[in-house]
């Protein structure tokens, strides 16, 4: 195994970096801003994705797929939404290379195959969504639309970081369509909260819920609600947003229906997703300077088993006993690796299963087979001990329950701590300074404040929270009157 990381507190953009490479789960690739998700990751990223896909279904949603490429006219036709993304937008032009007739190897664009119209790489996919719905949509019959769709989008991002910001990356995108505004907030709201019970029971990552400010609001929605998640260096990222889109792109692609009375009308929409970002809240929530932490329900295996021999007959007595074990924990649908590679020595095993975040390792030797025993370490804690092999299976099953809850508590009390009502803004300079996190302050309500707070700490209006906002007081920065607390944050 390479060397250690870099610690955290030395330097904690550097340790991320590191981590995500050491433990196999992306790389850097030859394109700019863009990566390769190795299998390791990949498969986090898959189990991700299965249990969002079930709480979809489970919510009504349906999958589909739409093209990749949107014509220009297309994508113009919501100016908001077409303005907001315009700067970060990759666009297809020709449609055909040719040699070089100058340069011999070489191809260059056949200049006769210029695109009539250009085709824009999907950002997001809204345009082209509600292009297709105009034609599925007649009657209140065709009613509610609740799609969802897994695919991959480019923005051109000026400053990229491995899964939290790339210029292209995977995600899911819903687009619903409905009758009436109530409904479609309903749905905006429902699956956001789908995304909070997601983020904090899955991934054991405490978020706060709430709306997002004029500024930080997605171009084309008429409100933003999000999650937002804190992570250890203090910073927050914002973990999932879910849209009520209005009559913003029914009006913009003529999308209406008739209603039960006969009269026409616009239809109302939301659009939601989370993207490979949540890799990055993952990592930056739970891991150490060790390497990888992941909660039981997020890891490839949950538990490795690793033998400790000294020949082949040692060897041979210890597979017994483990294939026993193995099948009794599969028996409980806990996902379990024997590491029996002859290749690498038992403590190289254990440095990698650490890296890796693997929940729970089990190391069982010849003395183990004479007491009847093995050792278990636990990587969130890494703590050791030493139990018995009878009721094994039923003891991993616990620990599997206590390491989920312990690492989300753990979590929550860290981003407890650290969220600070300031009621100055001298206050609010300070604790930036010190301590990080979110800061709870009033704030008047207008962007021009919001931003000026932007410009002089960095920090934004990460949300005005659902819960706990029902204040009246002064705003921090010009006193004017506030109707409650929001939260301000540096973020990713
Ligand atoms: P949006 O469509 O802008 O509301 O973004 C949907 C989700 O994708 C949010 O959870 C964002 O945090 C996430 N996201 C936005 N831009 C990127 C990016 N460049 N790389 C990874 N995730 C992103």
């Amino acid at each position: 195994m390479s060397k250690k990381l870099t610690s955290r507190s030395e330097d904690y953009s550097k340790w991320y970096n590191e981590l995500v490479v050491k433990a196999d789960l992306a790389e850097n690739s030859a394109v700019r801003g863009c990566m390769v998700i190795k299998p390791y990751g990949y498969a986090i990223w898959e189990k991700m994705q299965a249990e969002l896909d079930r709480m979809f279904k489970e919510t009504g949603h349906q999958n589909a797929y739409f093209p990749l490429f949107v014509p220009k006219s297309l994508f113009e036709a919501e100016e908001k939404n077409a303005e907001g993304f315009a700067k970060e937008c990759a666009v297809v032009t020709h449609y055909r290379l040719q040699n070089d007739p100058d340069k011999p190897g070489k191809l260059r664009v056949d200049p006769e195959a210029k695109l009539e119209e250009e085709l824009v790489v999907r950002p997001t996919s809204e345009a082209i969504i509600w292009n297709t719905y105009k034609n599925w949509i007649q009657s209140y019959r065709d009613l509610p639309i609740l799609v969802n769709q897994w695919a991959n989008v480019v923005r051109w991002e000026m400053r990229t970081r491995l899964f939290l910001r790339t210029a292209e990356f995977l995600w899911q995108e819903g687009h619903t369509a409905h009758e009436t505004e109530a409904e479609a907030i309903a749905e905006a709201k429902q699956m956001n909260e789908v995304y909070a019970t997601f983020a904090e029971n899955f991934m054991a990552i405490p978020v706060i819920q709430g709306v997002k400010t004029e500024s930080e609001r997605f171009a084309g929605a008429v409100e933003t609600f999000c999650i937002e998640a804190l992570m250890q260096d203090g910073k927050a990222l914002q973990a999932g947003t879910s849209h009520f889109l209005g009559q913003n792109f029914a009006k913009a692609f003529d999308v209406k229906y008739a209603n039960k009375e006969g009269k026409q009308d616009y239809v109302w929409a939301t659009s939601w997703g989370v993207s490979t970002r949540l890799m990055g809240a993952l990592i930056m929530t739970h891991s150490d300077d060790n390497g990888l932490v992941l909660p039981p329900n997020l890891a490839p295996n949950q538990v490795v088993i690793v033998p400790i021999y000294k020949n082949e007959e040692q060897l041979e007595a210890i597979t017994e006993v483990v294939n026993g074990i193995v099948k009794d924990l599969r028996s409980k649908h806990i996902t379990v690796k024997y590491d029996r590679r002859d290749t690498l020595r038992p403590g190289a095993k254990f440095a990698q299963h650490e890296l890796q975040g693997v929940p729970l390792r089990i190391a069982i030797g010849a003395r183990d087979l004479e007491n009847g025993t093995v050792e278990l370490a636990r990587r969130d804690t890494l703590t050791k001990e030493v139990v018995s092999l009878d009721g094994l299976t039923d003891k991993v099953e616990g620990l599997m329950t206590e390491i989920q809850e312990s690492l989300f508590k753990k979590a929550l009390d860290f981003r407890d701590s650290h969220i600070t009502e300031v009621n100055s803004f001298e206050e609010f300079k300070d604790v930036l300074e010190k301590k990080t996190g979110f800061i709870s302050a009033h704030w008047d309500g207008t962007p021009e404040t919001e931003n000026k707070i932007k410009e002089l700490t960095k920090a934004t209006i990460r949300c005005v929270p659902f819960v706990n906002n029902e204040e009246s007081g002064v705003c921090v920065y010009t006193g004017a009157p506030s109707k409650g607390r929001v939260l301000f944050a540096k973020a990713y």
